[in-house]
């Protein structure tokens, strides 16, 4: 009882008494515009000096797609680093090539990169991979369009943060995309996967995920708050089955549990250590054990790498 007749929006702000525009399920207050957007910098801040994600002398590459948690996160990264020119910060737009779709959020990357002055470099399926997702998707062999356009957006981030010099990448996950994640490996039942994505593997480009402890209904809300909110069209491809009714059991345990999402995210850490330490007194931890793909020498887990292994299956080998 009481916790659903917290609603954003009523009662004043905590700090300052001014009408507040939002409820910060993880410590109740309620905060008006100004102080809200302070408490996400704050704690997105203290998330990054906890973890040491980002050091003097890095290069970050962000992935911005030009949707809302994306360009949060580029926004709020200029910011912080604002007062740190020993970090440098470059925008990687992948564009897959979706009709219909991509034009709007393209644009809308583009326009935010040259408004914060930050370089940005644009890929496409086309050049990397010599055909946009769309016309993929035309051929007979059909993987799932988000396994399919996920696997090669993220070979293409990689790929690009690499040339670009960057010593990490940075994507817009946020704790709800993390829990999301975290419960699709458990349901899943998939343990090596568990502990491999706590292995950054050197190979790769390190991921860092600077907004992973912020909730999605916070990161939308600071996108309203300063103006990067743009009623953009919905992708054409989504509807992720399993995945999406995983957020749905999260988001309904949240709402009428609130801190559910951070409990559940602080055990699964937990519940990684542990299995990743089992798994190495059994022998059986491939330890960031990534070996190379045999096509196109990208760190892979098998003879071939996820993204190669799908581009055969399109060929129809
Ligand atoms: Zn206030
Ligand atoms: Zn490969």
């Amino acid at each position: 009882m009481g916790d659903e007749t917290k609603v954003a929006g009523v009662g004043p702000c905590v700090r300052c008494g001014a009408p507040a525009v939002a409820l910060v399920r993880s410590t109740g207050d309620h905060l008006c515009a100004a102080h809200f957007v302070a408490s996400v910098e704050r704690r997105v801040q203290e998330t990054i000096e906890r973890t040491g994600m980002i050091r003097d002398g890095d290069c970050i590459a962000v992935g911005l797609s030009g949707g809302k948690d994306s360009s949060v996160l580029l926004y709020l990264l200029s910011h912080l680093l604002r007062d740190r020119p020993a970090v440098r910060l470059v925008a990687i737009t992948i564009d897959e090539g979706i009709a219909g779709y991509r034009e709007e959020t393209m644009k809308a990357a583009r326009s935010l990169a040259a408004d914060l002055g930050v370089e940005q470099i644009v890929v496409s399926f086309e050049d990397a991979f010599g055909s946009s997702l769309d016309a993929f998707l035309r051929k007979p062999a059909d993987p799932h369009p988000c396994t399919l356009c996920g696997v090669l957006r993220r070979r293409a981030l990689q790929t690009a943060a690499r040339r670009a010099g960057a010593t990490k990448l940075a994507t817009g996950h946020s704790l709800d995309d993390e829990a999301e994640a975290a419960l699709m490996n458990v349901l899943n039942g998939d343990l090596k996967r568990i502990v491999r994505t706590g292995i950054p593997g050197d190979a790769f480009v390190p991921r860092i995920k600077p907004l992973g402890e912020v909730p999605e209904k916070e990161v939308t809300l600071y996108a309203v708050v300063q103006g990067l909110f743009l009623p953009l069209p919905e992708c054409p491809y989504a509807g992720r089955a399993l995945r999406s009714e995983a957020r749905g059991i999260l988001s309904s345990l949240e709402y009428r549990h609130p801190g559910t999402t951070v409990q559940f995210m602080e055990g699964y850490t937990t519940l990684r250590e542990e299995v990743a330490r089992c798994l190495e007194e059994k022998g059986d931890l491939e330890e960031g054990g990534f070996g190379r793909c045999e096509e196109c020498g990208e760190p892979a887990t098998g003879r071939r790498c996820q993204a190669c292994a799908l581009l055969a299956s399109l060929a129809g080998e």
